[in-house]
C-alpha cells in the first residue's frame, strides 16, 4: 500500500497501475474493483485492520470484489443510499448502465455477486473522518468522500484522471457510454471543484495533487 495522506492509502499491485484504483482511510476500505480483485486486495491488505468496507458507487468495477471482501473480513457493507439496490440486486447495474456494448460486457465480466447493505450512506454522513458527499450522474447514487481539514477528495468516477479504454493520463470526464446521466455528473463535478481538494484521488487514474488543477477544469467545462 502506497501512503497518501495521513491515515489515506493506496492500494498497489494493479496493472496497468491506478488503472482501478482502491482505498483505505482509517479503517475502512473503499472500493474493492472488479470480481477478478480478491486475491490482490488480500495481498496489498496484508493483515491489516479493516473494519468496514464502503463504496464511493456500485459499479461492475468498484463492487466486483465486495461480497468477498466483506465474507472474509466479517465487516459490514456501507454503499451509497442510491446504489445501495444495485448493491444488493446487481442485474440492477447492468440495468441502469447506458445500452453500449462496452458498458454491458462490463456489467458481464466483471461485477461480483449481491451482498447485503448494512448502512446506505448519504449526504452529511461521516467515515472515517471525511464527510459523504453526494455526487450522482455517473451512477444514481455516486458519492465522494472529503476531508476539509487538509483538503483530501476521494472523488470515484466522477472524473477520471485516465481514460479507462486506451490508460493514456489525463483528466477527463467518464465516458459517457459508461455514465446513466453525464449533465448530471458534470453538474456533481462542477460542484466538487469549487471545494478546491489539495488531493484528489481517482477511480481510475494517479493521484492529482495540484490543488488548483480540478477546480480549473470543472469551470472550464460547459453548463
Ligand atoms: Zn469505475
Amino acid at each position: 500500500m502506497k501512503d497518501i495522506a495521513p491515515d489515506v492509502w493506496q492500494l498497489g499491485g494493479g496493472f496497468p497501475p491506478n488503472g482501478i484504483n482502491m482505498f483505505v482511510i482509517g479503517d475502512v476500505l473503499i472500493d474493492a474493483a472488479t470480481r477478478h480483485a480478491g486475491r490482490r486486495i488480500f495481498r496489498e491488505l496484508d493483515g491489516r485492520d479493516i473494519n468496514a468496507h464502503a463504496l464511493t458507487h456500485v459499479h461492475p468495477d468498484h463492487q466486483g470484489a465486495s461480497h468477498e471482501v466483506c465474507e472474509r473480513l466479517g465487516v459490514p457493507y456501507w454503499a451509497p443510499e442510491g446504489d445501495a439496490d444495485a448493491a444488493e440486486q446487481p442485474e440492477l447495474i447492468a440495468e441502469r448502465q447506458p445500452d453500449h456494448p462496452v458498458a454491458q460486457f462490463f456489467a458481464r465480466t466483471m461485477s461480483g455477486p449481491a451482498h447485503p447493505v448494512d448502512r446506505a450512506l448519504k449526504e452529511g454522513d461521516e467515515v472515517a473522518g471525511f464527510t459523504v458527499l453526494e455526487a450522482p450522474g455517473h451512477s444514481r447514487g455516486h458519492i465522494a468522500y472529503w476531508r476539509e481539514s487538509d483538503g483530501v477528495l476521494i472523488l470515484g468516477d466522477v472524473l477520471n484522471n485516465m481514460d479507462v479504454i486506451t490508460g493514456i493520463p489525463g483528466l477527463r470526464e467518464p465516458k459517457r457510454f459508461l455514465t446513466p446521466d453525464p449533465l448530471e455528473n458534470r453538474r456533481s463535478a462542477k460542484r466538487l471543484g469549487e471545494l478546491e481538494p489539495k488531493i484528489v484521488l481517482f477511480g481510475h487514474g494517479a493521484p492529482l495533487r495540484d490543488g488548483r488543477k480540478m477546480a480549473e477544469f470543472t469551470r472550464a467545462l460547459p453548463d
